[in-house]
Formats: structure tokens, sequence, C-alpha cells
């Protein structure tokens, strides 16, 4: 319970009003004074004294009484006037007995306002908080006791401000309310700034793990969720550097470019890779931020980031599912756009080939509708798996859905003469080994698979294309009886058929005997015929003679280069026993071709010996031509089939030498008594230096064996100085002789 100040506080300063009234008294005595002079009576001396006296005094303290107040609430006014909170007084009836300046700035009402409406604070309450503060009025007349309010008001421009209000009732020394007092202090500024806090300290603690560190990048702060992903408590950080999360496995130059990100842009985002305090290595997302002051300056970084290992494996899983079959885990038809496309255009850049082998199983649709998707499902995964096997790396194999497969063949071929055989032979074998037995649910099965097969060289065909023309031909193949393959390029499918055909037609030259036999002579230094080499021809019944590049290749592929070989051996033994008693022809050896398939064979030694035998020919007469390729696989097993056949007296001459991995050490163990230098050489043995130094070393190192040497493929007189002044005593060319018929090579003395 108060009382006015400034009514009891300072009692000296009616002292000094009480003497000026005091003053005013005797001067208004001595003016009395002045007319006693003339009258003399002590009573109308002391009663006007008195009267004056008293007069005096009461006026005296009415004046000081209101210069006090004045003064007094000038003070107050002066005071309040420059509070930061504002400040006003009203009376019991809610009038305004002051208001001060900051309260007019805060709520945007004028002071005029303020005294022509009593109850204005009232109605600026807030809907909301006006429970409470009526709750407030109330309590404050009933106890008297100054309280503290939170409470929001609505400014005149419609702004929602907070204030701190106290207010307390002002009354007289009877306890009288003569009215209410009031400072209120505009805290909107610092419950917005506790409000920010209290959601960053919500924002603080997320599932992203929050680092800040000072300017120097030491950790001043880190969260639960940092905790939980890198292992270390926030206590075993603070003070250290982040790089103790480091994994090792970026380079400096990341980190420098990181920094430089940072320094520059005030930010970096991206991916690494830290380590965990357990040691685990793991992908992170990572933000940094830099904190600057309001000098421009950094002061905190702050690094947000989160784990992102799930994030990857779902990444990783989502490609597989995109780009990979889920049966066979084979890639499915976007990969195999995106690798052909790929290797068309390197096949562009290289300009090389490649091929497509468009593969799709016969009578799947029965399988599965037969034994169930289950035993359907158990075949696509075993042809997957008989597919990768019949592919070298580089190349592709696919599932396009169903049971419609795609092989690739990279563009690794130069040309289309290398790249078709190549595509078939695969196909072929991509056949052999889907045709191969099953074994589905302990039940064997039987499936066959068709293919077709389309090349390409370059982008011209576009991928839609090429999968078109491999798809049509697939159609072909299936509507010639399946089980086959077709090429969709017309030529390529002659040039298959025509293989296929010559395949066939092999085998009736056999029996009917087209194949014919040529002679070239092998000639001493005068030029005297020593020998001769036996060359195969076919005289084929519509394609007339052919050489043997035109078909040894397919005899090869065919499995019928042995049998060729032993009918030509044979052959040749006949013509050798027909000249027994010719002068001149029963002293020439013959010198006949074996390819290695023929030499392979376990019974070859007594195959030779049996026909040798059989002819009744001196077996000094026949030679055996050999290339490395024969004899390098298992040499043990050579030099035995070897020596068997030369302790009978049959020579054995190496073919082609020089190109092969001939070394000095095997070739001693060899027990052959000739080696022919290559064409290769021969025809540059005048031109080129580093031939001509490999036949001369050919032939110093055949003579230091005790091994004869034949140059084959001599055309001129040149070559044949050159060879004989290395050394060479024996040749074969056309500038003796080509290849000759019986009939010629009969009549040639
Ligand atoms: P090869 O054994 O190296 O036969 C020598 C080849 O060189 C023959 O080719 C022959 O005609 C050719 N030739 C000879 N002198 C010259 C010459 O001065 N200049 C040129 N440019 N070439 C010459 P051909 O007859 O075409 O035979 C090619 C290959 O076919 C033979 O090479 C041989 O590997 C193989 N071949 C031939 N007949 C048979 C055979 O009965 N069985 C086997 N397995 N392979 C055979
Ligand atoms: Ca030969
Ligand atoms: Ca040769």
């Amino acid at each position: 319970m108060e009382v006015l100040p400034f009514l009891s506080r300072h009692r000296g300063i009616y002292l000094r009003y009480t003497l000026l009234g005091l003053i005013i008294v005797l001067s208004f005595a001595s003016f009395q004074l002045f007319f006693v002079l003339g009258d003399h009576q002590p009573r109308h001396f002391i009663i006007p004294v008195l009267l004056g006296t008293f007069i005096g005094i009461l006026l005296s303290t009415l004046v000081a009484l209101r210069y006090e107040i004045a003064e007094r609430k000038r003070a107050f006014r002066a005071v309040a006037d420059l509070a930061q909170e504002f400040i006003y007084v009203r009376n019991l009836d809610g009038s305004y007995e002051y208001v001060s300046p900051s309260c007019l700035a805060v709520t945007g009402y004028s002071q005029e306002e303020y005294y022509a409406r009593p109850h204005l604070m009232d109605e600026l309450i807030v809907e909301d908080d006006q429970p409470l503060w009526r709750q407030h009025v109330h309590r404050m007349h009933e106890h008297g006791v100054p309280e503290r309010l939170l409470i929001r008001i609505r400014t005149l421009q419609g702004e929602l401000r907070w204030l701190e209000h106290v207010c307390s009732d002002v009354r007289d020394v009877q306890g009288r309310i003569l009215g209410v007092r009031s400072t209120n202090l505009d805290v909107t500024d610092r419950i917005l700034r506790e409000q920010q806090l209290s959601v960053a300290a919500i924002a603080f603690e997320t599932h992203e793990a929050i680092l800040i560190t000072d300017a120097d990048n030491r950790i001043m702060r880190a969260n639960k969720a940092f905790t939980e992903i890198t292992g270390y408590e926030a206590s075993e950080v603070i003070g250290k550097t982040p790089s103790i999360l480091k994994s090792g496995k970026h380079d400096q130059a990341f980190y420098e470019k990181m920094w430089a990100t940072l320094g520059r842009e005030g930010r970096w985002e991206g991916e690494l890779l830290d380590r965990r305090k357990s040691g685990d290595i793991y992908p992170k997302h990572l933000t940094i931020t830099a904190v600057k002051d309001e000098q421009g300056k950094v002061s905190n970084y702050v690094g947000i980031f989160s784990d992102i290992t799930a994030h990857k494996q779902a990444e990783a899983e989502i490609h597989r599912l995109a780009f990979y079959d889920t049966l066979t885990s084979l890639p499915n038809r976007r990969l195999l756009v995106d690798r052909l496309q790929q290797a068309m255009v390197t096949s562009k850049r290289n300009d090389g080939y490649g091929a497509v082998l468009f593969i799709d199983l016969d009578n799947f649709k029965e399988l599965n509708d037969t034994q169930g998707h289950d035993v359907g499902d158990q075949l696509l995964i075993e042809v997957a798996n008989r597919l990768l096997a019949c592919v070298r790396t580089g190349d592709t194999v696919a599932r396009l859905g169903g049971d419609e497969f795609v092989v690739m063949l990279a563009s690794l071929f130069d040309t289309d003469l290398d790249v078709v055989p190549r595509a078939e032979s695969v196909a072929s074998k991509v056949l052999a080994a889907l045709h191969m037995p099953y074994l589905l649910n302990g039940q064997p099965y039987h499936g066959t698979a068709s293919i077709g097969v389309t090349l390409f060289h370059g982008n011209e065909k576009s991928v839609d294309e090429l999968l078109k023309h491999s798809d049509m031909a697939l159609y072909q193949a299936k509507n010639s009886g399946r089980a086959t393959l077709r090429f969709f390029d017309p030529s390529m499918q002659q040039a298959l058929e025509a293989r296929a055909r010559l395949r066939m037609d092999m085998r009736v030259a056999l029996r009917e005997r087209q194949f014919k036999l040529y002679f070239q002579p092998q000639v001493d230094a005068e030029g005297d015929c020593i020998g001769a080499e036996v060359l195969l021809r076919w005289q084929h019944p519509e394609r007339g003679l052919l050489q043997p590049k035109e078909f040894i290749p397919y005899a090869e592929e065919a499995g019928l280069i042995g049998d060729i070989d032993f009918m030509v051996l044979e052959e040749a033994c006949m013509h050798l026993r027909a000249w027994q008693g010719d002068e001149y022809l029963q002293q020439i050896p013959l010198a006949v071709n074996i390819s290695a398939a023929a030499f392979m064979r376990d019974d070859f030694v007594d195959d030779v010996l049996a026909i040798i035998n059989r002819c009744g020919v001196d077996s000094a007469l026949v030679k055996l031509e050999l290339t490395e390729t024969s004899l390098v696989d298992r040499v043990d097993e050579s030099i035995g089939k070897i020596s068997r056949l030369k302790s009978a007296g049959v020579r054995f001459s190496l073919d082609d030498f020089g190109t092969g991995f001939s070394s000095l050490a095997y070739l001693r163990q060899l027990p052959i008594s000739q080696l022919k230098i290559d064409r290769a050489f021969v025809r540059n043995v005048v031109t080129e230096r580093s031939d001509a130094v490999i036949a001369k070393t050919i032939v110093g190192m055949a003579h230091n064996l005790g091994l004869e040497v034949v140059a084959e493929g001599v055309e001129t007189k040149e070559q044949l100085e050159v060879l004989v002044s290395f050394g060479c005593r024996i040749f074969q060319g056309y500038l003796f002789s080509r290849p000759l018929s019986l009939v010629e090579f009969e009549s040639r003395r």
C-alpha cells in the first residue's frame, strides 16, 4: 500500500516554503506597522500579525504544494518518457492520467486516442488472452500485489506483439484505490528468438547427424544422430577436427576441392566415404555450410550428414531390377540396347564388325504348359548358364523375356570374312550346347533352339532394326524346321548355305574321289628334281577346281581333314608304287601334308605304316610335313610318334618354319630330318633385311642340327641367289614349277 510519493517523502521542502511564508508575513507585518504607527494600540498590532502569519503560512504551503506536485509530475514524466518500457497511469474510472511515448510507439495509437478512450488498453489485448487479462486485473485489485503478466496485444497496424506487463494499483493512505499504473515491455523479439531457439533445439536432434565446428574446424557440438551414425559420443569428438572420421578412401585433392568450394560458395554438398569408430567404412551424404558473423568472417561450420548405406543398397537393387532379368540375372532388353549402342559406336570407330544372335527355344511353351512354370524357370536358368559358357568376355548374353535370348558378339572383327565364320561358329556352339539333354526336376528333357543372326558394321542400322532383322532371321530358322540357324543378311545366308553345302559335298567328294593330287617339284641348286610336295585340289562337279584355302578350313571344321589326309597319303603311296620301275620317277620321294587333326589320332603311326605296307612302297620315299601347331601341345607324344615312324624309315619335315614358336631347344629333341623356311621370309629375302637375317639364321641353325633346309615359295632368281649364298640347297617354288597335275608331273622329266 503506497501513497503518492511526493506527498510523503520530502518534508524538508515544506520548511523552505514555510520560511518563504514567514518572509511574506514579516513584510505584511511591516506593512501593518506602517498603519499602526498612527494608532499605537498593541491589539491592533498583534491581531493583524497573527492573521497575516496564518494567511502567509497557508498561502505559502498551498503554493509550495502546487509547485511541488507539478515539479514531481514533470520529473516523473521526464523519466517515464525516456523509459524503454511503456508506462501509463490510469485513474479509477479507467481514464488515462499519463501515457508514455513508447506506449504510443508500440501500440500505434495517439495520446488523444488514449485520453478519449478510457479502456483502450483492455481492448488491445488479443481475444485469446482476454480471460487471462481479466483474472489478472481482478487479482491485482483483490490483493493489491503487483503482478507480472505476459500478454499479447494487437497494434493499430494489426501486428501481434508480446508485452511483459506489470501493474499495481495506486492507493491513498486509507488504502482506497485511486488508480492504476503500469509498465509494459515489448518482448516480441525475445519471444520470437526463444521460439526459434527451441525450434532449433528440436531440429538439432533430428535423424541427420549435425556437427558444429568453430572457425578452426574444431568440433563444438554434435547431436545424438551423430553418435548413432559414427559411434563416437559427442564428448569424444569435441575439440577435435572432423578428420577423425576420414576413411582414407579419398585423396588429398578431394578434400582440397571441398575446402575450395566451401571457401568460394560457403557451402559444399556431396557423397563421400567415412569411417565409423568401429572401423567400418560407410557412404554418407554431407552438406557443410559456413556460418558467417556480421563482419562476414566465418564463425562456424555446420556439417549435416546422413548414412546412405541403405540408400546405396537400394540404388544398386533398383539398378539390378532396372537392367537385369530377375530369373536368370542376365542383362535385360534395356541393358542390351544400351550395350548394343555402345558396341555399334565402337564398331564404327574401329571399322569392325559385330553380330547379334537372336535365340528362341523351340517348344518352350509346351514344356511350360505341361510341366509347370517352375520347370520352365529351371530350363531358362540352365539355358542362361549354357549361353554364358559359349561366349567370350566382352560379348553379352541377354534375356529379352519369355524364352527369348540374345547373344551380342562385340565388334572385334576386322572384316566380314572373320565375323561370319565366328558368328556361325558361336551360333553352332550355342545350338549344340542347348541341344544337350537337360535334367529338370530329376527328369531328362531334350530341347532344341533356333537362332537368327544379323551382323552390324558401325551404326548404319539402328538397334531396333538390328533386333528386328535378327528376329526375322529367327523366324526363317523356325520356318525351316527349327533347331537351326539363319542369317538375316542374304549374302551371309548364301555364304552360310554354301559352306554347309560344301561340307556335305566334301563327304561325297571323298567317296567319289573328286580330290586330285597335284605335285610341286623340289629341286637342288642345279635345278634337278629331287622330290615333290603333294598338294591337294578339289575337282568340284559344279564349282570347278578348288584350291586348298577354299575347302581345307571347312574340312577342318567338319572334322574331315584327317580322313582327307589319309586319303592323300594313300593315293600318294599308290603313285609311288605305280612309279616303281620308272627310272626317273621311282627315285622321287613325295612329301604329304599332315594336319594336326590327323597327327593327333591315337592310331596315326599304325595307320601310316599300314598304308605304306599295303601299297608296298619304300618308306624312305615317304615324307610327312607337319606344322608346329601339331607338335607343341603334346611334345613328348609327338616325339614318340615321329621316332617310331622314323625307325620305320619315314622322314619328317617341319613346314612353315619361322612363323611359330620354334625354340632351338625343342627343335633339337624332334627326330625330324628337314625344315621348310616359310614362304613369308623367302618372299622378302631380297628386300627386307630382317627377313634375310631370319632366313640365314634358319639355314645356319638347321645345318648345325644336321637338318636339311628347303626354301619354299621361291619365285625369282634374286631370291634363289640370296638363299644359295646363305647355304640353302633345296628349293621349291614357281621359279622352278607350279604344282602340276599327275599327268603334267609324270611327263615332266
Ligand atoms: P603349304 O604346305 O605351305 O604348301 C605350299 C603352298 O605354297 C602351296 O599352296 C603351293 O602351291 C604354294 N606355293 C608353292 N610355290 C609357290 C610360290 O613360288 N609362290 C607362291 N605364292 N606360292 C607357292 P596350295 O597348294 O594352295 O596349298 C596351300 C596350303 O594348303 C598348303 O600350304 C597346306 O598347308 C595346305 N594343303 C595342301 N594340300 C594339303 C593336304 O593334302 N593336306 C593338308 N592337311 N593340307 C594341305
Ligand atoms: Ca606343305
Ligand atoms: Ca609350307
